[in-house]
């Protein structure tokens, strides 16, 4: 028979941290513990299989469950020596949610169950503490109103403040039993008015409903969101865990608190954490009141302290990695309610790795593992130029690193709505606090700023986990969310206006300020140093100058994969001859102006030869359309006609004469140098020359010629011939010999079915996955805007397979173009040069069907360096 539900408690635990996948983290890492000796308060965890079959059944659940649960509350009551509904001693428990991936926020927990009118009193006369009892029956209330019925937290909120304004309090903590008392009358109408019913006294009936609550909390678009968000995928659902309470808030020597074995947001080795006295749960999650560092728990309660600093040891010991531990303190005892791999910045997450490393902890390959290469992209940014003016308009807490700048906005939704109007928009997201609704825009944002709550607050927590810069806790800005403003003293800023922030300083700075290129240093340059021990890809990068080249050697790139040579063709100087050759009225005319770009390409290959010293350059033949080249205002089409010496109506004429329906499919690519061959002579003369140029001053040139669009091996041919022709005829007029490649571009799925008649001419293959994913998929790239969201959000395309390769797919004609490839020409070097050379996903794919390299931007190096190391390891693993 199925087992649905598993005991922690006494010592023992049914379940294991192995066993997250049915169990989910929460509930899995609770066997542990208590597994381990730590003190954990007992409890029974109901498996994620109920949440799947839950879904599959029109969310009903398994005949057998309801016995299950009986039994193990029973067996919960034993341990406990409490009644669940007992009116007198009542045993309590929460109701927490929790799926194999964290995912901080997006499940809600219920405490206090078991609670109602006449158990309060019961808990109070036991508890000898009649206050604590109604401030944890108002708790209850209040969340199962909130959580399993649906009514609004603010409408709660609202009745809280109504309370502390007539009693001219700040604090819950400073209301007293009689106020409370009045609260829960208070909430109960909130709920009977919202929800059209009672809250619900009986205790069994509570249970049932947050179950049911947790359950049906795991398909919430919140929480849908967050997985899309995080890419978090073929999960059973969540588990339920069904726990008994501990009470943070029986007065003084109570309390709750959530601490990190490490610091998430450096790394250091530093014990960190923060806690509030007399609170329960989520207060400080919830930014309520601002909680205390949880060093200055060593003054207050030494020997809770040191018991936590032992818990701190043992647990990453056992876990071999940073944990992220909450905490509640009843009446002097300490009891560990939750822990988990701790969330971190990009660079904590380096350090932590290299430093644990050091310790012996793990080795280089587990270090190199555990890095996320999609999160390591946060690294690469660039930071505040030191030497820049700025205005500082206050301090708050760093709570994730980085420097961000953009234009306030005040809620989620503008943040979203500007960068759905404009990709490129840059906005900062200004809130009192954030919550999960929130996740959407904190994403878009460039950076998060929030008046309220600590360095575990939730937009602190989310935003690391994002990789966004975030300064927390402003208690000076004071925000106006009605007249989309804030104000820091008498400094005002509204929305749309300029800000900056700093994440490793908690600073904020007024308008825009300059960020200076970053640089790989410290432990990430150890760290990719040992993914170069262990990769087998080599990364080079795309580069069109020698700047860029530079950029990407800094990154140790090795060679350039792609060089694109239209982009020097734009330049100022250049487009007037461009135009010419295009707008010539006949070969002569046409050779002549090519005869001007020769010297200009030949210095432009000079450069990147130079800053390439020593290693291999693909570059790739003239590949974009030619009109796009062609001047299409009225303006520049004068002015052309002028300089040319003939009537404006001829250019009209010609650029007219030129234009296609279908651009991306016409006249481009190897079909641009078969059709003028002499645009192909110039530029592999220009290539030649500046390899021989080069080498004569004794740099080392590697020259690989690529043309582009190949469909079929006739085409390649014909150019490899002709450039062939040209190649030999400076080499022997230099008296040189200079080793060169002639390959060509595997992007047109004809190509990649016959490839073995390609490789017979070319000497090499680069995948260039954005057009084969173009053609191979038909969807026109610069297009894909109108459709390709829609079809992400609803599921028919797991990703943007320009972003992230369609391995199922695009992937079999990148896997057919090799195996082909290698069978005319074996040991054929082939890469990959499109956006998936960079993506962390796509590398490892890379890798197994066996590149030699991917090439990717300058700035994603050490992405793939890193990525293509994991790929060798997950391989050999
Ligand atoms: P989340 O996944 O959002 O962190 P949790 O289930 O961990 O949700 O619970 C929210 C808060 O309630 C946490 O601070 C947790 O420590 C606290 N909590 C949960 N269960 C109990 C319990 N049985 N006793 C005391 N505090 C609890
Ligand atoms: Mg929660
Ligand atoms: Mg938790």
């Amino acid at each position: 028979m199925a087992k649905y539900v598993y005991f922690f408690g006494g010592g023992a635990a049914e379940g294991t941290a192995e066993m997250k996948h049915i169990l989910g983290g929460k509930g899995a890492n609770l066997a542990e513990m208590t597994n381990l000796g730590i003190t954990v308060p007992p409890g029974f965890t109901i498996s994620t299989e109920v949440c799947k079959y839950y879904y599959e059944h029109d969310r009903t659940y398994p005949g057998a469950l309801q016995q299950e649960i009986d039994e193990n509350l029973a067996k919960l009551e034993n341990e406990m020596g409490k009644k669940f509904g007992d009116q007198n001693d009542p045993l309590l428990v929460s109701v927490r949610s929790g799926a194999a991936a964290s995912m901080p926020g997006m499940m809600d927990t219920v405490l206090n169950l078991g609670l109602n009118d006449k158990a309060v009193l019961g808990l109070a006369a036991k508890a000898g503490n009649e206050r604590f009892a109604w401030d944890a029956y108002r708790r209850l209330v209040n969340m199962f109103g909130d959580v399993v019925l649906g009514v609004p937290h603010e409408e709660f909120e609202h009745a809280m403040d109504k309370i502390k304004k007539q009693r001219k309090v700040k604090l819950d903590t400073e209301l007293t039993t009689e106020d409370l008392k009045k609260l829960v009358e208070d909430y109960k109408a909130v709920i009977k008015s919202k929800a059209k019913r009672d809250f619900p006294q009986n205790p069994r009936e509570q249970l049932h409903y947050a179950i049911d609550a947790v359950f049906g909390s795991w398909e919430t678009p919140r929480a849908r969101r967050y997985r899309e968000l995080n890419r978090i995928r073929g999960l059973l659902g969540t588990a339920v865990n069904v726990q008994t309470m501990v009470f943070g808030n029986m007065g003084e020597s109570s309390g709750t608190g959530v601490c990190f074995t490490r610091d998430p947001s450096t790394g250091e080795n530093y014990f960190y954490g923060e806690f509030l006295i007399n609170a329960q749960g989520e207060d400080v999650v919830a930014g309520i009141r601002t909680p205390e560092p949880l060093q200055d728990l060593k003054t207050l309660m030494p020997a809770i302290y040191d018991e936590l600093e032992s818990y701190r040891q043992k647990l990453e010991r056992h876990y071999k990695d940073m944990q992220d531990v909450e905490f509640t303190i009843q009446e002097g005892r300490l009891f560990i309610l939750q822990t988990r791999t701790g969330k971190r910045t990009a660079a904590a997450a380096v350090k932590i790795a290299v430093d644990m490393e050091k310790d012996g902890l793990i080795d280089e390959k587990a270090a190199v593992r555990r890095i996320d290469p999609y999160q390591m992209e946060q690294l690469l940014h660039d930071r505040f130029d030191p030497k820049a003016k700025k205005e500082k308009l206050t301090t708050g807490l760093p709570a994730s690193p980085g420097a961000a700048k953009g234009k306030v906005v005040f809620t989620a939704d503008d943040a979203e709505a500007a960068v759905e109007k404009d990709p490129g928009a840059e906005v900062i997201l200004v809130r009192i606090e954030t919550s999960p609704e929130d996740i959407g825009g904190m994403h878009a944002a460039q950076g998060i700023l929030t008046a309220r709550g600590g360095m575990t607050s939730h937009a602190a927590v989310v935003g690391r986990g994002m990789g966004k810069t975030c300064v927390v806790g402003c208690s000076n800005v004071e925000i106006d969310y009605k007249a989309k403003k804030f104000k820091v003293g008498n400094k005002v800023v509204k929305q749309g206006d300029w800000i900056s922030l700093d994440g490793s300083l908690g600073e904020v700075y007024v308008g825009k300020v300059p960020t200076i290129p970053f640089e790989v240093s410290g432990n990430l340059d150890i760290i990719l140093q040992w993914a170069d021990k262990y990769r087998k890809l080599k990364v080079r990068t795309n580069a069109d100058t020698p700047v860029d080249a530079k950029t990407a050697l800094k990154f140790k790139a090795e060679g350039i994969g792609l060089c694109r040579t239209e982009h020097m063709f734009f330049a100022e100087d250049r487009i007037y001859w461009v135009r010419r050759m295009i707008l010539a009225a006949d070969d002569k005319e046409r050779r002549d102006s090519l005869k001007k770009l020769l010297p200009m390409q030949r210095k432009d290959f000079v450069g990147i030869f130079t800053a390439m010293n020593g290693l291999p350059v693909t570059i790739r033949m003239l590949d974009p359309p030619l009109h796009e080249f062609l001047p299409h205002d009225d303006k520049t089409q004068k002015e052309m006609a002028a300089t040319m010496g003939i009537n404006v109506k001829e250019i009209k004429a010609k650029v007219e004469s030129m234009s296609e329906l279908n651009p991306m499919l016409g006249l481009r690519g190897c079909r641009l140098g078969i059709t003028w061959p002499e645009i192909t002579d110039m530029q592999a003369r220009a290539i030649m020359e500046a390899a021989v140029a080069c080498s004569k001053k004794g740099i080392k040139v590697f020259p690989e010629i690529m043309v582009p669009l190949i469909g079929t091996a006739a085409e390649m041919k014909f150019l490899k011939e002709r450039i062939e022709g040209v190649v030999q005829e400076v080499l022997s007029k230099a008296g040189m010999k200079i080793d060169y490649l002639i390959g060509t571009m595997i992007e047109i799925p004809r190509a990649a079915l016959t490839a073995d008649e390609i490789a017979e001419i070319a000497q090499f293959f680069s995948f260039g996955t954005n057009d084969l994913t173009q053609m191979g998929f038909g969807y026109s790239r610069d297009d894909v805007g109108t459709f390709l969201p829609g079809y992400i959000s609803k599921g028919i395309l797991p990703d943007d397979p320009f972003q992230r390769l369609d391995q199922a797919g695009i992937g079999q004609l990148v896997q057919i173009g090799i195996e082909k490839g290698r069978k005319t020409r074996p040991g054929i070097k082939v890469g990959i040069s499109g956006e998936h050379g960079g993506d962390p996903d796509s590398v490892e794919f890379c890798h197994r069907v066996g590149m030699n390299y991917v090439s990717c931007s300058p700035f994603r190096v050490p992405v793939a360096r890193l990525a293509a190391a994991q790929a060798a390891l997950k391989q050999s693993k």
